[in-house]
């Protein structure tokens, strides 16, 4: 792979982006302490496998990462379940929104994937199972960011005021022997799961060893094996932005996982992570700007899967 002067490409996709602040899409207005922030911020950082840096924007800002933390969870859950885990939790694209309910009634409780909520809270009931869900999460990301990574309590308690939705989901696959614990101490897992607070340069770092088979982005040590790796990047690709992935394929062709908090952090695998953030969303839950700006980093570097 020849070297690549990312810097100008990341300054370039800000300065064309950031006139557009404003313009359209808007933030995650059903968690009220979401519903606060500005939606006037862009971010953009990447990390090579060899340890290089670029950021634009408000890069260094921390956001409240929503979705992008089922990454994590399920990173956990397959370190300490491997192949069991799936025996709860499927692996198919659902091609609905996020936070449905529909499938789960003719599916008999079973989620479609780990990245919808339905899922997610499946997998906290797992890491719940296996000791002190919260504590592990905060160290995991901790030692990928190389730098303690905080749970904003707000939000966490915002997201446990309005749940009413993930309340539904959780307590209907209890109805069906989905979860093993009790619904409120997984819901509390999953909500401040989802409050984690971290900046793209944090995130960027963070995903790292989902471009490097596996290996820790500062120590390279596992994290992962090379064949987990390859299957948390495949259920990226296919089911990491909901009832947009398809449309993310088509047009971006990275495996990507986007948050409601308006980030979106993507793989290329053998090269890079790159996390884009900008809090107004589209009609979809993902971040608008966020995803015109994979579009310009793949246009302007040829770097995708495909
Ligand atoms: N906390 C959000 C929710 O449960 C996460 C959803 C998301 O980021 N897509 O609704």
């Amino acid at each position: 792979m020849p070297p690549m002067d990312f810097q100008p490409i990341l300054d370039d996709i800000n300065a064309q982006l950031r006139p557009l602040l404003g313009q359209g899409g808007k933030v995650a207005g059903y968690i009220p302490a979401l519903a606060r922030v500005s939606p006037l911020q862009f971010g953009i950082a990447l990390r090579t496998c060899a340890g290089e840096t670029a950021a634009a924007g408000d890069s260094a800002t921390r956001f409240s990462i929503q979705s992008m933390s089922k990454l994590f969870s399920l990173t956990l859950a397959i370190r300490a379940l491997g192949e069991t885990l799936w025996e709860r939790i499927g692996r198919e694209p659902s091609g609905s929104p996020f936070n449905s309910l529909v499938q789960l009634e003719t599916e008999r409780g079973i989620p479609r994937n780990p990245f919808i909520n339905a899922g997610a809270i499946a997998v906290a009931d797992r890491l719940v199972s296996m000791g002190d869900a919260k504590a592990e999460l905060l160290a995991l990301l901790g030692r990928l960011a190389g730098e303690p990574v905080l749970m904003d309590a707000e939000v966490a308690r915002s997201e446990a005021d309005t749940g009413f939705r993930n309340a539904a989901l959780a307590n209907f696959m209890k109805g069906f022997g989905t979860l093993d614990n009790d619904v409120a101490t997984v819901l509390d897992v999953y909500f401040h799961q989802c409050a984690l607070s971290m900046s793209c340069e944090q995130m960027a770092c963070a995903a790292g060893y989902l471009c490097r088979d596996g290996r820790h982005p500062l120590a390279g040590t596992p994290v992962l094996s090379p064949a987990q790796t390859r299957r948390v990047n495949a259920l990226m690709l296919t089911c990491g932005t909901y009832d947009a992935a398809g449309e993310f394929a088509f047009r971006i062709g990275l495996p990507c996982k986007s948050g409601v908090g308006g980030g979106i952090v993507a793989v290329v695998p053998d090269r890079l992570t790159l996390c884009v953030w900008s809090p107004a969303l589209d009609g979809t839950g993902n971040s608008l700007l966020g995803r015109r700006a994979l579009e310009l980093f793949v246009e302007k570097t040829g770097l995708s899967v495909f």
